[in-house]
């Protein structure tokens, strides 16, 4: 479950940018997560819910923005979606020599305040 570990940070950052910027209320959180970052976003959520549980941040909506990845075959050069959840395979050749490309990162994109 390193799903709790990343929403702390999240929570700590968003803390500090709060603070930071001086915002009364913070409304709303998106984060982006790539498919090939091993984050689960239904995971994600219910995580946010408990670490954000009796901090100012318990009503803030917490939304979860998944950015599909990309990986580069080493066998034939192309590149291609690549979701968690596919059988890693190349589709154009059928190697399974993957270079991700992008999508394996997880980034805190908006904050929304009054
Ligand atoms: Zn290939």
């Amino acid at each position: 479950m390193h799903e709790l570990g990343i929403c702390d940070a999240l929570l700590k950052m968003v803390d500090q940018v709060a603070k930071e910027e001086q915002l009364a209320c913070v409304r709303a959180v998106t984060v982006e997560v790539g498919t090939l970052s091993g984050v689960v976003p239904k995971y994600l959520v219910d995580c946010w819910t408990a670490v954000s549980d009796g901090t100012p941040y318990a009503d803030t909506t917490f939304s979860v923005e998944v950015v599909e990845g990309t990986a580069k075959c080493f066998d034939c050069g192309q590149e291609f979606a690549a979701g968690i959840n596919d059988k890693l395979v190349c589709p154009f050749c059928g190697g399974n020599k993957l270079i991700p490309v992008s999508g394996r990162d997880l980034t805190l994109k908006e904050i929304l305040a009054d």
